[in-house]
């Protein structure tokens, strides 16, 4: 089969290539991929600035039709159109996989990372960790599902949103995007989202086609001013950092109000992040860090999926067959596409 396979370490060493299908395991099914996403990480995978095990076939925004299922497999059947979660390897019987956060699994290797993900036309995940894709999503609005079960996850399930909260969301890309469609779902009275001048190509213009409150290119505008403005000088309820930008990490713990909440999700290049730590503590912030997704996040993203809340083909601006995967990459890391969806 035809997959987008990194091959070594080092920048580029990204190549479509044929490989063998994958074997199911008894507990897991072949998925053939209809839809995957190009995210943040692929570029950076591609550029060697992120985690992985090569070779490896990339991709993990992804969504399919079952293919095969496996012998001891029962609830599933060939045809079902499905998305799966990312805890491939998880163990099954640590303290993080009984509790229902498999996703922190020691033994968990993510698809698209350490072990084959869904740039190609089939992928094999074990069973227990798929969701059924609603009638209503196409398999393009599916593989949108992951992205937003990360927002789902870090925002609503880890810091939560209150009914009348004033939320600002630092950095818009695809997930800064879909954090504060939900930040408004969930019933926050002002919404405040971020970006910079390369961000005006699409994603600055996408947030405000979103309607989201209050929008601002950082590059222009004063933040905090305008923060200060929107909340009588008190700070945010709550503010959700998806920029993984060093300075706006700095600024989030400035710019919470007093015993307000900070959701970090972006995820900076470095180790060594410094914050206003006693400006943080005497404010008594509430800090929750959070990575990856789990089940009731993929749920709830696909409940807001189904009742239209929350409209994916609002934030994919490009589908490409794989085979123009270099221009699906370029897109995405020109600024002037939102999403790009690859069709294998
Ligand atoms: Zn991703
Ligand atoms: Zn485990």
């Amino acid at each position: 089969m035809r997959a987008l396979l990194k091959t070594a370490r080092g920048p580029g060493n990204l190549e479509l290539r044929d490989v063998p299908a994958p074997h199911i395991t008894r507990d897991g099914v072949l998925i053939r991929v209809r839809a995957c996403g190009i995210c943040g990480s692929d570029l950076k995978i591609q550029d060697d600035r992120h985690p992985y095990t090569p070779p490896v076939v990339i991709g993990h925004e992804f969504a399919g039709e079952i293919a095969e299922i496996g012998a001891a497999v029962t609830e599933w059947a060939v045809g079902d159109r499905v998305v799966s979660e990312q805890h491939t390897l998880a163990c099954g019987h640590c303290r993080q996989c009984l509790s229902g956060n498999a996703f922190a699994c020691a033994s968990k290797r993510a698809p698209g990372y350490f072990v084959d993900g869904a740039f190609a036309e089939f992928i094999q995940v074990p069973a227990w960790l798929l969701h059924r894709i609603p009638e209503n999503l196409t398999f393009v609005e599916a593989a949108f599902t992951e992205p937003s079960a990360v927002a789902a996850h870090g925002m609503l399930e880890r810091t939560g949103i209150a009914p009348e909260d004033i939320v600002l969301v630092l950095g818009c890309g695809p997930i800064g995007l879909v954090a504060a469609k939900m930040a408004q779902a969930a019933g926050a009275s002002t919404v405040i989202i971020t970006g910079v001048d390369h961000d005006e190509k699409a994603r600055l213009p996408k947030a405000r086609e979103l309607g989201i409150d209050c929008v601002v290119n950082t590059s222009q505008a004063d933040l905090a001013a305008l923060v200060a403005d929107l909340t009588g000088s008190e700070g945010a309820d709550v503010v959700v950092e998806l920029s993984g930008a060093v300075t706006a990490i700095a600024q989030a713990f400035r710019l919470a109000r007093r015993l307000g909440r900070v959701s970090i999700i972006g995820q900076p290049p470095t180790d060594e992040v410094s914050i206003p730590y006693r400006e943080a503590l005497f404010r008594a912030l509430r800090v929750s860090f959070s990575y990856s997704s789990k089940y009731t996040s993929w749920e709830r993203v696909l409940s807001l999926f189904a009742r239209g809340a929350i409209r994916p083909t609002q934030f994919v601006t490009h589908t490409l067959p794989l085979a123009e995967w270099e221009s699906g990459f370029g897109l995405s890391r020109s600024g002037e596409a939102v999403k790009v969806v690859l069709e294998p």
